[in-house]
C-alpha cells in the first residue's frame, strides 16, 4: 500500500478523535486500523495544530469543541444516530459520514428478535406472576400469527426484519421511499403508517430522530394501534410520544414496552417510567457500536479519501438522516 498523504502540506495532518466521552479506547483501535495516520485526541491537540485538521472522526463531540477545526473537510461519525451532529453539519456544510456497520446490523437485530421474543412468549407476564407465586399458564400463540410492523427500513430496520422474517414472524415495515424486501409487505406514506400501525402486534421503532420523526407515535397514532399490542422503541427517546405512551399503557390500550431510548439519557431516577409494570427500561444498549469492526470500516473511508479525495456516503443533511 503506499502512504496517503495530506492535501496542503505532503505530510499527513493529524486526525481529530473529538468525543465528550473518554476516547482513549476508540484512537487505540483507530491506530491499529490505519497505523500510517496520527490520530490525536481533541485534546491533545493545540489549536494551531487543530487548524491542520482536515478530518475528524467523533463520538458525540460538543460543538464548542468542533468549532476550532476550522479547516475540515469532513466528520465521519462512529455511531450510526447522527442527529446531534445534523445542524453543525448543515451550519458549516460540512460532508457527514455516520457508521454503516453490518456487525452494529446484526447486533440490533439480534436484540428486536430477543425483545420481540419477550413480548410474545409472556416475559413481563411470567415474572410478575412468579414474584406472585402465581402458577398460571398464559395462551400460546404461536410466531405466525403475531405480526411485528417495523418503523424505520434502514441499515437497522432491514436486518431487524430479516432477523424476524427467520424466526416466523409476520413482518410488515413502514419507510420514507417503498422497498422491497422479500417476506416483508413494506409500506410508505401516513395511510402506510396507519395500516402498520393498526395491524401490527408489536410496533418495533428504528426510525432516525428528525423534524419529521420526532413524536412520529403520538396519541392519535397510538389510537389506530391494536388492542393490547407492544411497542419497543430502539431508536431515539423522542420519536416516541413518551405521556401518549404512559396513557396508552394506563388505559390497557397497549400491553407493555421496552425502551432503550429515552428523551433525556441517562433516564433521571425519579422518572415515572422506571417504576411502570408495563415498562420494560434498558440503559440504550439495544446495539452498541463494536470498536473493532467500526474501527476497520473508518479506517477504510479515510483510507480511500487519501488517496483518492473520494468520500464514502454521506449523510443527507437536509432531510436530517
Ligand atoms: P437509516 O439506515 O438511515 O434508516 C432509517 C430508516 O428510516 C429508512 O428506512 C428511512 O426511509 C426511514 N425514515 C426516515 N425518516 C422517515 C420518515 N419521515 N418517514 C418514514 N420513514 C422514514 O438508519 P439506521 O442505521 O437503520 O438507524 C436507525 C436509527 O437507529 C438511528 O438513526 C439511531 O437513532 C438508532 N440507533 C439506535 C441504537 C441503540 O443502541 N439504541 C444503535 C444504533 C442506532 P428510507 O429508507 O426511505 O430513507
Amino acid at each position: 500500500m503506499t502512504t496517503p498523504t495530506n492535501s496542503r502540506s505532503g505530510a499527513l495532518a493529524p486526525i481529530a478523535f473529538v468525543s465528550q466521552h473518554d476516547g482513549s479506547r476508540w484512537i487505540e483501535v483507530l491506530a491499529q486500523a490505519m497505523p500510517y495516520e496520527r490520530i490525536v485526541d481533541d485534546n491533545a491537540l493545540s489549536d494551531a495544530e487543530a487548524l491542520l485538521v482536515e478530518i475528524a472522526i467523533v463520538a458525540d463531540p460538543s460543538p464548542e469543541r468542533m468549532a476550532r477545526y476550522l479547516h475540515l473537510k469532513w466528520i465521519h461519525s462512529v455511531w450510526a444516530g447522527i442527529e446531534r451532529l445534523v445542524p453543525l453539519a448543515a451550519a458549516r456544510q460540512l460532508p457527514l459520514v455516520r457508521l454503516v456497520d453490518p456487525a452494529l446490523a446484526n447486533t440490533m437485530a439480534e436484540a428486536v428478535l430477543a425483545w420481540t421474543l419477550y413480548i410474545h412468549r409472556d416475559m413481563p407476564a411470567y415474572a410478575a406472576q412468579q414474584r406472585e407465586r402465581m402458577w398460571r399458564p398464559r395462551n400460546y400463540v404461536p410466531a405466525g400469527e403475531i405480526t411485528v410492523g417495523i418503523l424505520g427500513l434502514g441499515e437497522l430496520g432491514r436486518a431487524a426484519a430479516a432477523r424476524l422474517v427467520a424466526a416466523g414472524y409476520r413482518v410488515t415495515g413502514w419507510s420514507h421511499s417503498a422497498k422491497a424486501i422479500r417476506a416483508v409487505e413494506t409500506f410508505t406514506g401516513a395511510t402506510g403508517l396507519h395500516t402498520v400501525l393498526a395491524t401490527a402486534d408489536i410496533v418495533v421503532v428504528l426510525l432516525p430522530l428528525t423534524s419529521d420523526t420526532h413524536h412520529v407515535l403520538n396519541a392519535e397514532r397510538i389510537v389506530v394501534m391494536r388492542e393490547g399490542a407492544s411497542v419497543i422503541n430502539f431508536a431515539r427517546g423522542a420519536v416516541v410520544d413518551t405521556d401518549a405512551l404512559l396513557r396508552a399503557l394506563d388505559a390497557d390500550k397497549l400491553s407493555h414496552a421496552v425502551l432503550d431510548v429515552f428523551e433525556a439519557e441517562p433516564l433521571p431516577t425519579n422518572s415515572a417510567l422506571w417504576n411502570h409494570p408495563k415498562i420494560t427500561v434498558l440503559p440504550h444498549i439495544s446495539a452498541p457500536t463494536n470498536r473493532d469492526s467500526a474501527a476497520i470500516i473508518v479506517a477504510s473511508n479515510v483510507t480511500r479519501f487519501r488517496a483518492t479525495g473520494e468520500l464514502p456516503a454521506l449523510v443527507r443533511v437536509e432531510r436530517g438522516y
